[in-house]
């Protein structure tokens, strides 16, 4: 069997602006290609907004697209033969949070599950690291969120060695061959999830350090953001440097042809909420989903019971 996201990459992602004026852009634009070496700084621009500025017409698009999100999520359910994992991954304040509340918000909270995935407790640590998320997958009919996710294995766990240690794996090398094992062993997991009828979406959300610095600005000027700003988030971004490497390796390795990574430019929110929500309707939407056809029996059946209630 040939396995492939059932997702149409040139599919166009269109903002009417204006009489005149449309924006597109393809979802491809987004894609990490399969086996490339990607540079996030040449290839991927965080400010990227298919040349238009004014977010009014996204907005509007965002809006149909979570209504038709909620009427997909329904049919995925009534369906029930398949289940959409999203995976999200960012730097801090990329907006991962609200990508996920404004995206999901129409859907039925009965069909969709969101994880957030924090340093591992010491339940978790006495276990194989894909443990916790395997715990957490979407069933059938369902959409299971995310937020961090086991990619965190390959990113913060790499720029900071001193958390390798505390996960007492059997003696060995930890080098370049070491993570390119763990990159391997995620795209398994992820095509054994597809096989069984589990796709898989992941959605890097792409910050530039400048926005990161005035996102932090704005949580530590404005009292009612000020919950948001952890100083272990701005001790991280020393480490930006370290991390884009991390990422840029990742998305190289576990970008593949069954669960694709999709960089989304996240400096205009506006923005990553549109492409993100487009490329899950995308997803949804090529998978053919019916609901349960009711047999000329039951349809008989159904109609006998009608006229019993009527006559009551
Ligand atoms: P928010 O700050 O918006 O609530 P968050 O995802 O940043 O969301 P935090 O509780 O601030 O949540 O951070 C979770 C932390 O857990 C992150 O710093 C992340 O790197 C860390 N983490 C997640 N998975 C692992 C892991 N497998 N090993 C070590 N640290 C992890
Ligand atoms: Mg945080």
């Amino acid at each position: 069997m040939k396995l492939k996201l059932h997702l149409d990459p040139d599919r166009k992602v269109s903002l009417k602006v204006s009489k005149q004026h449309k924006v597109e852009f393809r979802l491809r634009q987004l894609m990490v290609p399969p086996g490339k070496k990607i540079s996030l700084k040449r290839d991927y621009s965080p400010g990227f907004t298919g040349g238009y500025h004014d977010k009014t017409a996204a907005v509007e698009q965002l809006a149909a697209n979570v209504e038709r999100l909620a009427e997909l999520q329904e049919r995925l359910y009534a369906d029930d033969r398949y289940g959409l994992l999203i995976v999200f991954q960012a730097m801090d304040a990329a907006g991962k949070d609200g990508a996920i509340k404004h995206v999901m918000s129409g859907v039925n909270p009965q069909g969709c599950r969101v994880t957030s995935f924090k340093v591992p407790s010491a339940e978790e640590l006495d276990h194989d690291y894909l443990w916790r998320a395997s715990r957490a997958l979407p069933g059938r009919g369902t959409i299971g969120i995310f937020n961090r996710s086991y990619y965190e294995e390959t990113l913060v766990v790499r720029v900071h060695s001193e958390l390798l240690a505390k996960q007492k794996l059997p003696p060995g090398d930890v080098d370049e061959d070491f993570w390119r094992r763990r990159f391997k062993e995620m795209n398994n997991f992820e095509k054994y999830l597809v096989h069984n009828g589990i796709f898989v979406l992941k959605f890097f959300l792409n910050l530039s350090k400048s926005e990161q610095r005035k996102r932090f600005l704005a949580r530590i000027e404005e009292p009612e953001k000020n919950w948001k700003f952890s100083t272990a988030d701005y001790r991280e971004r020393a480490y930006w440097n370290d991390y884009q490497a991390a990422y840029e390796d990742m998305l190289r390795h576990t970008s593949t042809e069954v669960a694709p990574w999709f960089v989304i430019p996240a400096d205009n929110k506006w923005f990553s909420r549109l492409a993100i929500s487009a490329a899950i309707c995308a997803v949804l939407e090529s998978l053919d989903l019916k609901f349960p056809e009711v047999s000329k029996e039951r349809r008989r059946e159904l109609q006998e019971i009608q006229k019993a209630l009527e006559g009551e």
